[in-house]
Parts: structure tokens; C-alpha cells; sequence
């Protein structure tokens, strides 16, 4: 992509429509189907609206697939922590020659890295809870902030059926003071719903799913699981089961962790 073009997908925060927040708080889009939801979301929102997608999971890639089909210039970005497989890079590749997309690649500040590794070591998120999160928060969390700071709006693949704490997500939310718009289409989907779109649509997914791995994070900290068991044991295995989570979705965020 050109210097001009990367520049390009800056866009200037606006604050949004009240209208538009009021038809959110009121709950008024919750009984439209996904390409519904997304519809609506490019309309009023494109392009401060980007689609969140970890390219590890059919969720976001199904996304993706949908948005590229209503609005081709549609956004999508990937948080690059420098930790993921080299599979997820190669499907980031695939769809940027499959859809023609200019994947947006966000990547941690580097100083705040370089001083976490220096003074932690380079596999610190074994050794306790406080490390993993502090990983997690310089490499996820502290960037996704940043990005999402130039948008109204982001799509993520959040579904109910995921646990129990996301069984009251709602199809369209406000985040944070409100001033962000989060847009979860395929709330009320299951995962089979999810695998019968990709096969439908010939979507490119990650190859690691078919080796056994559920969702596919960053490399070390996330691994294949045998069938019939949990797949959250997939990720951060080594921590209690209540801690599982790096801070993405989870709405109150304390000192910028939020886990
Ligand atoms: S998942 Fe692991 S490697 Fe990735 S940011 Fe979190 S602790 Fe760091």
C-alpha cells in the first residue's frame, strides 16, 4: 500500500448521530438478522466502522465475507501482537488476494515491548497472572485502543453461545462513555450457523482449525484441543479457568488492563 493510501484510512473522529444512538439505546436493531445489522452499520457508520478480526477464529472471517458483499471498501483490521502463528499471517495474505483488501495491520508501541521483554523476559506470560496480562495488555488491549480511538463503530464476532459471560450480548451496544458503537451480528448464531456460511460461501478460514485448534491466538499461548473438551482449554491453559480472558471484550477496563 502507498504512503498516501496507508494515510488514507485515517479518519477524522465525528461525533456520531444522536438518532443513531438513541435507535442503539432503545434497542431498536436487535430484531434484525445479521446482514441486516451490518447493512444499517455501513450505512450510517462507513468508514469510521471497521470489522475487528483475529483471522484465528470462522466468526470474523465470515464477517468479513458478509461487509466485503455489501460494501467492498469496507474496513477490517487485525491486531499484529509479533506472537501470532505463522498460519494467521498466511491467511491475512489470502484475503488480501481474495477480496482485494487492504488489511489494516495495528502493532503494539514498540518501546513499551522492548521494555516489557527487557525487563520480563520474552516468555513471561508463564511465569504469573500479572505477566500474561501485562503482555496481553501491551500487545491487544493498549492498541486496540489506540485504533478504535478514529472510529464511531466496530464489528466484532461475538456470539452468546461462547459462555456465560457472553450470554447477554446484545446484536448492537454502546461501549465505553458511549461514544463508541459495538456491533455484534452474529449474537444469536451458532456455531454450526457459522461453519454452514463458510462452507456455503467458500470462506478462507485458518488452517489450524483443522488441526485441532477451536480458535488460534497468539502462538504460545494458545493450542490444539482434543475433541469433546472444553475449548477455552485451549488458551492459557497453565491459569485458573476465571482468568481466561485477554481484555478485548470486556467492558470496564481498570488501568487499561481490563482482565
Ligand atoms: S496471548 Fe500471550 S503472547 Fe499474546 S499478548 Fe497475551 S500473553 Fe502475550
Amino acid at each position: 500500500m502507498s504512503a498516501s493510501a496507508s494515510l488514507s484510512l485515517r479518519h477524522e473522529k465525528r461525533s456520531i448521530d444522536s438518532g443513531l444512538l438513541e435507535d442503539v439505546r432503545a434497542g431498536r436493531l436487535e430484531g434484525l438478522d445479521a446482514r441486516e445489522i451490518l447493512t444499517w452499520a455501513i450505512k450510517n457508520l462507513h468508514p469510521r466502522l471497521a470489522l475487528s478480526c483475529s483471522f484465528g477464529n470462522a466468526e470474523g472471517l465470515v464477517l468479513l465475507d458478509m461487509m466485503h458483499r455489501i460494501e467492498p471498501t469496507s474496513r477490517v483490521y487485525v491486531l499484529d501482537t509479533g506472537r501470532l502463528h505463522q498460519p494467521t499471517y498466511d491467511l491475512i495474505d489470502r484475503v488480501r488476494d481474495r477480496y482485494g483488501k487492504n488489511v489494516e495491520v495495528v502493532f503494539p508501541e514498540a518501546a513499551a515491548v522492548q521494555a516489557m521483554v527487557r525487563e520480563h523476559g520474552m516468555n513471561l506470560f508463564y511465569e504469573s497472572l500479572e505477566k500474561r496480562q501485562l503482555c496481553c495488555r501491551l500487545r491487544k488491549v493498549e492498541p486496540n485502543r489506540r485504533y478504535l480511538a478514529d472510529l464511531d463503530g466496530h464489528v466484532t464476532g461475538l456470539r452468546r453461545e461462547q459462555g456465560v459471560t457472553r450470554s447477554d450480548v446484545r446484536k448492537v451496544e454502546l461501549e465505553g462513555d458511549g461514544r463508541l458503537i459495538k456491533i455484534n451480528p452474529l449474537a444469536e448464531w451458532s456455531q454450526d450457523d457459522v461453519w454452514a456460511y463458510v462452507r456455503d460461501h467458500s470462506v478462507p478460514v485458518n488452517r489450524l482449525h483443522a488441526e485441532g485448534f477451536p480458535s488460534v491466538g497468539c502462538a504460545p499461548c494458545t493450542r490444539a484441543v482434543p475433541a469433546g473438551e472444553d475449548p477455552r482449554s485451549g488458551r492459557w491453559w497453565w491459569e485458573n479457568p476465571d482468568t481466561r480472558e485477554c481484555g478485548l471484550h470486556v467492558g470496564e477496563e481498570k488501568d487499561g488492563s481490563g482482565i
